[in-house]
């Protein structure tokens, strides 16, 4: 069941994944986002409620501890995970600018309280 502030929120989180990921992601589908209906099933997209949780919850300096924390609490469950290696998903080499769209939310709500 997902916390409230993200039934909420979410809706801010996915509009900055969008601006700054989607738009410079290279296994965009045409005519994506959203990418599911088109048939690419992205970690990004179908797990951005944990990915935003988990963000909220790590919150450090370091790019790794959000990958472990992610890897553990992700990528572990995921349905379409094949191996590491062959992962049908840009998670893993957009994770960065993930986290920084979502922590530059935070900030921005930081600076608004
Ligand atoms: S594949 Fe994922 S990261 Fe790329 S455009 Fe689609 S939802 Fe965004
Ligand atoms: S296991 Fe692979 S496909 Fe699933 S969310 Fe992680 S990186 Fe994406």
């Amino acid at each position: 069941m997902q916390a409230a502030y993200l039934r909420d929120e979410l809706q801010e989180y996915l509009r900055a994944v969008r601006e700054k990921v989607c738009s410079v992601c290279s296994e965009r589908p045409p005519g994506g986002p959203p990418c599911l209906p088109l048939g690419k099933h992205c970690g990004i997209e179908l797990h951005l409620d944990k990915i935003v949780e988990i963000v909220r919850r790590v919150h450090s300096e370091q790019l790794e501890p959000y990958g472990e924390t992610l890897h553990r609490e992700v990528c572990t469950f995921c349905p379409n995970r094949e191996t590491y290696a062959e992962c049908p998903c840009p998670m893993e080499s957009l994770l960065e600018l993930a986290v920084e769209a979502i922590e530059a939310v935070e900030a921005g709500k930081r600076s608004a309280q």
